[in-house]
């Protein structure tokens, strides 16, 4: 991509009404614009990432055996009537009539409309077991929307609901989508803890929450350290064998939300210099529910005894817009963001230092074409701005490379090659620069 066709309004100042660096940044680097409390629009940049991340959370879940659909942002009140959830919701609920004075509701979540999905025409334990998910726009109205896409009004989930026989079933769902999780936040370079969790508004008997640990996250938790340091399952995982050693090993260590919190039990468990308590950023929830929707809204399946039950659920939720916001929380420093590598916007960003000098467009132009013939994003800054104003910028959207070029360096056959993350530069011929960019 050519900056000179691009769309990348970056802002000078600092933004006042943020109050966190990732949002601070977010408006920054041109990659959101708030329209109203809680609702942005997603610039080309900010897009690129929220794609990137969706797509991670969408490959783990293929991996794991869910399959994907996708279900309206628009619902029945009438569907949730018959779980009795149009009332018990609450004001975070945006209620609507259409013309025709249907009530009308923008789904916060999805539980009764699968479960209408699931009832109208699964029968038999033998369809069993399934995972279905979707990734979709949610609104709720959240008293106090802030943080920017951390905590918006309308935002991006990944949400998969999972239908089995038999609660032993039920289990292996959790497990499956448990240890996907694991990996989904693995490969995005977030460090992650699962921790026991309230059930809230879903309801259910088991929950963890996802959290990646920040002072700037709205949640305080209670762990034992030594849960960074545990290993991700890896690609080969086997989503069908056994997974319960995995999920063990991960929940047998101390790790709790401020609302399930047990001081004397922390204490009891984890030896002292090993005991975290901070504040953390909860990027994805599990929940167990059994029967809570399938019993009400009488969506049966019938076992392998013959006999009519309501089939065993839980639903598992990633916020995917709410991970860039995290993701910058976690990788950035004072020039900017700092993106790993699997979620950058672009991998390189390629400075011209000399717009119109022939040799350095010649070299500029050879290296455009030779990185997109790789496969590598690259966003070429061919805009007459000064040198200066090229590194801020790169520096601030944070791409991993940095490849500069200019006449003096080219007069010495040389190009230099910036990693944002570490800052080292070094002075390469144009084609090394290339290959190790195309390798990396
Ligand atoms: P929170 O406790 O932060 O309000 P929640 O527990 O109500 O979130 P869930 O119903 O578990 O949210 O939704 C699944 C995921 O969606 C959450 O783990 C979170 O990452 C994301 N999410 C929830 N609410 C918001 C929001 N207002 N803005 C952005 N992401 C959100
Ligand atoms: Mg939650």
């Amino acid at each position: 991509m050519r900056l000179t066709r691009y769309f990348l309004p970056v802002l000078r100042e600092n933004p006042k009404e943020a109050e966190i660096v990732s949002h601070r940044l977010m408006l920054r680097a041109g990659m959101i614009r708030q329209e109203a409390a809680g609702i942005y629009s997603w610039l080309p940049l900010g897009l690129a990432v929220l794609q990137k991340v969706g797509n991670i959370v969408r490959e783990e879940m293929n991996r794991a055996g869910a399959v994907e659909l996708l279900m309206p942002t628009l619902q029945l009140a009438d569907l949730w009537r018959e779980t009795g959830r149009y009332d018990a919701y609450g004001p975070e609920m945006l209620r609507i009539k259409d013309r025709h004075e249907r009530e009308m509701l923008y789904g916060p979540t999805n539980e009764d409309m699968i479960t209408a999905i699931f009832r109208a025409s699964v029968r038999s334990y033998r369809e069993l077991p399934k995972i279905l998910y979707h990734i979709q726009w949610k609104f709720r109205d959240e008293q106090r929307p802030r943080f920017g896409v951390m905590r918006g009004r309308e935002f991006l989930m990944k949400d998969a609901y999972s239908f089995d026989v038999d609660e032993a079933g039920a289990r292996l769902a959790y497990n499956r989508m448990f240890v996907s999780y694991l990996r989904i936040f693995a490969r995005m370079g977030l460090k992650i803890i699962p921790m026991r969790a309230e059930t809230g508004p879903i309801g259910g008997d088991q929950s963890h929450e996802f959290i990646v640990l920040a002072e700037t996250g709205e949640s305080a938790v209670y762990c034992d350290r030594a849960a960074l340091e545990l290993p991700t399952p890896g690609e080969d995982v086997d989503y069908d064998g056994d997974l319960a050693p995995i999920v063990k090993q991960w929940t047998s260590l101390y790790a709790a939300t401020e609302d399930v919190h047990d001081a004397a039990r922390f204490e009891a468990e984890t030896p002292e210099e090993r005991r975290v308590a901070t504040r953390g950023i909860e990027v994805g929830q599990v929940f167990f529910f059994g029967d809570k929707y399938s019993k009400p809204m009488n969506a049966l399946v019938t076992g392998p005894d013959g006999v009519d039950r309501p089939f065993q659920g839980g639903s598992y939720g990633v916020g995917v817009s709410r991970l860039v916001g995290a993701l910058i929380e976690a990788n950035h420093d004072a020039a900017g963001i700092v993106w790993p590598a699997a979620v950058a916007p672009f991998n390189v960003g390629l400075a011209n230092l000399k717009v119109g000098d022939a040799a350095t467009d010649a070299a500029c132009e050879t290296a455009y074409a030779a990185l997109e013939k790789a496969g590598v994003e690259v966003l070429y800054d061919d805009s007459d701005d000064r040198p200066g104003a090229k590194f801020a910028r790169l520096d601030l959207i944070g791409l991993p490379f940095q490849l500069v070029v200019g006449p003096k360096g080219l007069a010495a056959g040389k190009v230099e090659l910036k990693t944002r993350a570490t800052g080292e530069r070094v002075e390469l011929t144009l084609e090394e620069a290339l290959s190790r960019l195309a390798a990396a």
